[in-house]
């Protein structure tokens, strides 16, 4: 990647998807501050063992990006990492003894509550949408409660991916506001 060519790149973009955002900018003062500002990068959907037995014989228990990476593109890792956390020290904080099968459970009750729905929402948001997120999408181009109601999802991302699996619920959630 050239990163001269970076700023002019992305106010032609701008021009083109987004001219009242563009049309605020003033070229002369656009550009990157240094050439490290120009990352161009990819990640690899990773789901790793959450347990292991340690040589010493404590257990060890793998939470955010130690356990998974996923797409940065739902902007999900932290807030999975930190919620996996919770569930964690809640799990620390109930009861022992801190043996390998309490290590599976809690790492069951991560996926289930939280890490699993992120996963499988980003993952299918990696691929072609479904006929019904671009028909959420498209319907949340124009009518702000669709548009609300995306984003109010982002703050419940099991619930997000509860509705969006669901093809029935989410035509109509569409149908409902059409
Ligand atoms: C481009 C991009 C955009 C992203 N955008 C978002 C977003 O908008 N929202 C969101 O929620 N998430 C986002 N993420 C994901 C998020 O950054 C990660 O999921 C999150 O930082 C993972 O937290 P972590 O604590 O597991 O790991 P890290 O943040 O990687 O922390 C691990 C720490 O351990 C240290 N470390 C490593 N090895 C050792 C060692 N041997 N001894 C001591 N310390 C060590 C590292 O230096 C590091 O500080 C994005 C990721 C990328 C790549």
């Amino acid at each position: 990647m050239d990163p001269a060519g970076v700023g002019p790149a992305l106010l032609a973009t701008m021009a083109e998807h987004a001219p009242r955002l563009r049309e605020q900018i003033d070229p002369a003062e656009f550009g990157l501050t240094g050439a490290e500002d120009a990352l161009r990068g990819a990640v690899t959907p990773t789901v790793r063992e959450a347990v292991a037995k340690l040589p010493s014989g404590r257990v060890a228990l793998a939470i955010g990006d130690a356990w998974i990476t996923d797409d940065p593109l739902t902007a999900q890792g932290a807030n999975v990492g930190s919620a996996c956390a919770w569930i964690a020290a809640e799990s620390i904080a109930a009861d022992g003894p801190y043996d390998v099968a309490w290590a599976r459970a809690v790492a069951q009750r991560m996926w289930d509550e939280a890490a699993g729905p992120v996963t499988e929402w980003t993952n299918a948001f990696l691929r072609p949408p479904a006929d019904h997120i671009i028909e959420l999408l498209a319907t949340a181009a124009t009518r702000a409660e669709a548009a609300d109601l995306m984003v109010e999802l982002f703050s419940d991302p099991a619930g997000n991916w509860a509705v969006l699996s669901d093809p029935d619920e989410v035509i109509r959630l569409v149908d409902a506001m059409v």
